[in-house]
C-alpha cells in the first residue's frame, strides 16, 4: 500500500484511550490520517497519546463519548462531519470483558458487555453509515474475537456480544455495497493489552504452548490488518472476518 494512502483520511477510532484502539489510532495519525480519537473513562491516557502526537504535528484529537449511548454517539458523528464533511474510516474498537460463569452471570455483567462490544458497533455505524452513504465510500472495520467461535467457560456474555459483531458485519456489508462501502471484522485471539493482564500466569502459560506461533499477539498485529483493511488493497473484501489469533483457531 502506498505511504501517502491515509493521508487526510478522516477516521474516527472508538476506544483509542488504551490497548488495541489506541495503537490503531496511533498508527493512522503517523500515516497522515486525521484521527478521532473516542474514549469515554481514560481522559488522561487520551490526553497524553492526543499530545505526544500533536508534537509530531500529527492531526489527532480526542472525543469523549459513551458509544453505548446513542445520543451521545449521533453528536460525535455530527461533531465530527461539521468540522471535516467527511468520514472515511471507521474503526469499531471499544470493547468489554466481564467473564463469569452463567449459572453467577448477573443481569448486569450481562447488559454491559452486550451494549460495549454490539450495541456500540450498532450506535456507531448506523450514524457513520448515514455519513458513508451520502459520499459513496467508506471503510468500516469492527473488532471482534477469536472468543465468538470458540465457546470459551466464563464469555456466553462476550462471545454472544462478539458473535453479534461477525453477524451484523455480513448484513451490513451487503446493505452498503452499493455505496462503495466495506464492512469487515477482525477477530483477534489473545493479545497483550489490561484485557489479558486479567488472566493468572499459568492459564496463560498453557494458553500460549495451544498457540501455533508460539506467542501472544501484540496491538501491532492487529493494526497490521485494520491497515489493510482500511487500504484500497482491500477494496474488493467485504463482509469478511479474519481471525488474528497466531493460528489458535485453526
Ligand atoms: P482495553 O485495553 O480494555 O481497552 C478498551 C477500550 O475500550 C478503552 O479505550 C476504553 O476506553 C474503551 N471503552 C470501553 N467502554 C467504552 C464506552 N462505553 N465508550 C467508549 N469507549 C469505551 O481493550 P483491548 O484489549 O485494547 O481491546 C480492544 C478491542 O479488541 C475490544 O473490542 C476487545 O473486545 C477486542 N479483543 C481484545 C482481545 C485481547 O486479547 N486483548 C482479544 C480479542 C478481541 P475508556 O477506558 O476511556 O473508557
Amino acid at each position: 500500500m502506498e505511504e501517502s494512502y491515509f493521508k487526510n483520511k478522516v477516521v474516527l477510532v472508538t476506544g483509542a484511550s488504551r490497548g488495541i484502539g489506541r495503537a490503531i489510532a496511533e498508527s493512522l495519525s503517523l500515516l497522515g490520517a486525521r484521527v478521532v480519537a473516542n474514549y469515554n473513562k481514560s481522559e488522561k491516557e487520551v490526553t497524553e497519546l492526543v499530545d505526544t502526537l500533536k508534537r509530531k504535528n500529527c492531526s489527532i484529537e480526542a472525543y469523549r463519548a459513551d458509544v453505548t449511548n446513542g445520543k451521545e454517539v449521533e453528536k460525535m458523528v455530527d461533531f465530527i462531519t461539521e468540522k471535516y464533511q467527511e468520514i472515511d474510516i471507521l474503526v469499531n474498537n471499544a470493547g468489554l470483558k466481564k467473564d463469569t460463569f452463567l449459572a453467577m452471570m448477573s443481569d448486569e455483567d450481562w447488559e454491559d458487555v452486550i451494549d460495549v462490544n454490539l450495541k456500540s458497533v450498532y450506535n456507531v455505524t448506523k450514524w457513520v453509515s448515514r455519513v458513508m452513504i451520502r459520499q459513496r465510500k467508506g471503510k468500516i472495520i469492527s473488532i471482534s474475537s477469536l472468543s465468538a467461535l470458540r465457546g470459551l467457560p466464563g464469555q456466553a456474555n462476550y462471545a454472544a456480544a462478539k458473535g453479534g459483531v461477525i453477524s451484523f458485519t455480513r448484513v451490513v456489508a451487503r446493505e452498503l455495497g452499493r455505496f462503495g462501502i466495506q464492512v469487515n471484522a477482525l477477530a483477534p485471539g489473545f493479545i497483550e493489552t489490561e484485557m489479558l493482564q486479567s488472566m493468572n500466569k499459568e492459564s496463560l502459560e498453557e494458553l500460549i504452548q495451544g498457540i501455533p506461533l508460539g506467542r501472544v499477539g501484540t496491538a501491532q498485529d492487529i493494526v497490521g490488518a485494520v491497515l489493510f483493511l482500511a487500504s484500497d488493497r482491500a477494496d474488493y473484501i467485504t463482509g469478511q472476518t479474519i481471525l488474528i489469533d497466531g493460528g489458535l483457531g485453526i
